[in-house]
């Protein structure tokens, strides 16, 4: 996947600038971003192990968000590549909590429609689906119905690795609930209900 060249995000930086956009995903993070705080030194691309993949860095994202560029930054794969590693998190000299603005951003991407490959954002909702019926992640569900619905010609080719998996206890056959799940519905459904009021 080609990234985008800095010439364009300049260009979308000659913009007039609109820190809305900016200041819309620092309020929607959990805790505090420190969005604003983000100098474009690029410590985090050059620390991400999906860098090369992503359509935008991490600081290219930053800069759009910076210039208010909203469709395209909502449309961007990065992400929904970002496999929470906190590589950059750990390297950032300003501190910018970027693996917590991604989460954000798959949030708005998704009420927004905007992101079109429904792939990642379909992941998402099965894992949240396994939470919610298990309070944990059942693998051999979220694998077997994410490969099902987008993938199903490579179901059997996927077999062999789930077998070795299950003969070495490292993927449960039958989901395990958790302990107490009626406590953690309670809290899911609060979250959720704060959501709806915000
Ligand atoms: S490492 Fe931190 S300060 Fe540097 S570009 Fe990334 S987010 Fe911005
Ligand atoms: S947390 Fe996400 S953006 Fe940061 S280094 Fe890891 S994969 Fe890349």
């Amino acid at each position: 996947m080609p990234q985008m060249t800095d010439e364009r995000v300049r260009a979308g930086m000659n913009r007039e600038e609109d820190l809305s956009l900016l200041n819309e995903v620092s309020m929607k993070t959990a805790g505090v971003s420190h969005l604003e705080m983000c100098i474009q030194c690029g410590t985090c691309g050059g620390s991400c192990p999906v860098a090369m993949d992503m359509e935008h860095t991490p600081r290219m994202l930053f800069a759009m968000l910076r210039a208010g560029m909203r469709d395209e930054v909502l449309r961007s794969n990065t992400p929904w590549l970002c496999v929470s590693c906190y590589h950059c998190v750990v390297r950032c000299p300003q501190e910018v909590h970027i693996a917590d603005v991604m989460y954000t951003l798959k949030g708005m991407a998704i009420h927004a429609k905007l992101y079109t490959n429904a792939t990642a954002p379909h992941f998402s909702q099965t894992f949240v689906d396994m939470v919610e019926a298990y309070g944990r992640s059942y693998e051999m569900g979220l694998a077997t119905r994410h490969y099902l619905r987008h993938f199903p010609l490579r179901l059997p080719g996927m077999m062999p690795m789930g077998f070795g998996m299950i003969t070495k206890g490292r993927m449960a056959v039958m989901p395990k609930r958790i302990k107490q799940m009626d406590q953690l519905t309670a809290i899911l459904d609060r979250a959720k209900q704060l959501e709806l009021n915000s």
